[in-house]
This record gives C-alpha cells, structure tokens and sequence, in this order.
C-alpha cells in the first residue's frame, strides 16, 4: 500500500487518523518486508497482529499464506479491513482492545473453534503462534509483557516500537536502558536485535524514533511458572528505587536471613544495585529463595 493510496482511503472514507489509539501508518514497501522477513513466515504459520490499521501489513502477512489473526480496537478501521480482506481464506479479523483480549484467560466464543488457539479446557494458548504487529506505542510494552509471561506464550515476536521501548527490551545489564522491562521480556524470550524505522515511513510521520525488535522464545524456559511469578515480585520491588541497593529493598518482602544467604551463596555484594545485576543471577536468586 503506498503513501498515495493510504491518503486516498482516508480522504474518501472521511477518516480523521486518533492520536490517542497510536495511528501512525507504515507504508514503505522496503521496511514492510523487512518486518515480514523477520518473521521467518512458512505458509503452516499462525500470526496475530494487533492493530493492523489500514492492513499493510497485513496484506503482506497473508501473502505469505500463514493464517492471520488480526485484532483491531477501532470500529471504523475494522469496517474498512472486512470490505478489502475478509473474503480471504486464511484472514481472521476482531474488533477490540488487544490487550484486555489477552487478559482474558479464556478464548472468546467466536474464536472457540479456531484451530491451535486454546487448550481442551478453553485457556488461550499462543505457544504455536508469532505476534507480527506494528503496535500501538501507547500499549505495547504491557502488550509484550502480558505476552511474553502468559503460560502458552508465542514463539516468535516481531514487533514496532517506540525506539527507547526496543533498547529497553534489549538492553544488557548495567546500561542506561536495562531495567524491569528487559528482564520480563528476556526471561523467556532471547533478543535478535532492531532495525532502526525513519519518520517518514509512516503516515503521519510520528514524534518520536521506531525500531521494529525480533525476540524468539527460548527453547526451555528459565523458570517455571511459580518460579517466573517470584521473579516479576523479586525484579520489581528490586528495581523499585534504581538508586537504592538491591538488598535494603528486598528486605520490605522477604526474611534478611534468607536474602543475605541468597547473596552469599551467588556471590552479590550487599551494596550491590539492581541494575548491575545480570537475568542469569536473578533467575538463580529466585530459586534460591524458594528453597
Ligand atoms: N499495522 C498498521 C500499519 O502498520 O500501518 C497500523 C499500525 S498503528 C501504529 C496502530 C494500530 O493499532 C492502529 O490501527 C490503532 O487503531 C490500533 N490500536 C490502538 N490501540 C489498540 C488496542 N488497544 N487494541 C487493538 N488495536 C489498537
């Protein structure tokens, strides 16, 4: 879909672009496929989008022959998309908020029988599917957390985001950007890296820089479920005051004799501030506080 044509639907269609719902619409055919070549498709894949917009990359998905899942929260976009793509074999199309969708813990009755989308027992379960999306900036990090920790998490994520997001999820211990939100995302999923996307590949042209991130699910994960539930508690309060040591701030949830134990043992300085503090230690300290 070329800038052209996106200008010409909206004219037509009367369409005002929300600021608030993140309408900010990619149309540059080179950065399209590099997110799609990111996605390493097969025709036998699952994709869910969220918030395909205008559909161009969806159109792009879909050519691939994987089946798409695409949720939309804006009615007169939703209108649009069922007229150009719904006659379309493998294309699904939802209109709501993804991210109350995703906290639901059941499948939603319309989507009851699609294949490989829930458990006998109607849990949702993504674990045979790729979230491919150009998201919404103001929801994408809850999105990718909510993604990332849920029990049947997908196995691939190729996502667009505010620039400074990316970094944060990719980021290495003791920089700038490594905080919360790098270990929720790196506990179960490996960062392959961003490409940086300029301005001007979108319509209208957004405030701020975007990267499109490539994180795959690791192969066995580093916790378990419980364990992965003391890591989010452990991580946030250890993270709560970034100034603070690590250790005085553990204090408010846990005995001080098993937390300087946990030190001792993984050879952590109580002095020591979260943020130099690598996944593999915290993943370790979590186990070590459940013995
Ligand atoms: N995928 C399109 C593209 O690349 O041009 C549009 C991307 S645009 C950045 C984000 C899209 O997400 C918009 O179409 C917006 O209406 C939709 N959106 C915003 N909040 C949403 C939500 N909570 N759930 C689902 N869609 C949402």
């Amino acid at each position: 879909m070329t800038l052209s044509e996106m200008r010409e639907i909206l004219k037509a269609r009367d369409l005002q672009l929300t600021k608030s719902l993140g309408q900010n619409f990619l149309h540059d055919g080179n950065q399209l496929r590099r997110i799609v070549a990111a996605a390493e498709l097969a025709p036998t894949d699952k994709v869910l989008e969220i918030g395909p917009g205008l559909g161009p990359l969806t159109e792009s998905l879909l050519t691939s022959g994987a089946q798409v899942l695409a949720i939309e929260k804006d009615a007169r976009l939703v209108a649009f998309l069922r007229e150009r793509l719904t006659h379309l074999p493998n294309f699904t199309l939802l209109q709501g908020d993804a991210l109350q969708f995703l906290q639901q813990e059941t499948v939603p009755p319309e989507l009851a029988g699609a294949p490989d989308m829930a458990t006998p027992a109607g849990q949702a379960d993504w674990s045979a599917w790729k979230l491919v999306a150009n998201l919404p900036y103001s929801v994408a990090s809850p999105i990718l957390v909510e993604l990332a920790l849920h029990p049947r998490r997908p196995e691939r994520m190729v996502t667009t985001l505010q620039l400074e997001v990316a970094q944060r999820v990719a980021a290495r211990p003791d920089t700038e950007h490594y905080g919360v939100l790098t270990l929720l995302l790196q506990l179960h999923y490996t960062s392959h890296g961003y490409f940086k996307i300029p301005s001007g590949c979108f319509f209208p042209a957004p405030d701020v820089d975007s990267a499109c991130l490539t994180l795959v699910r690791r192969p066995q994960p580093l916790l378990d479920e419980p364990e992965t539930k003391r890591f989010v508690a452990l991580i946030k309060r250890a993270f709560s005051q970034r100034r603070k040591m690590m250790l005085k701030l553990l204090k408010n949830d846990w005995p001080a004799d098993r937390l300087e134990a946990a030190f001792a043992k993984l050879g952590i300085s109580p002095q020591e501030r979260a943020e130099k503090v690598g996944l593999e230690v915290f993943t370790e300290f979590c186990k070590l506080l459940a013995e």
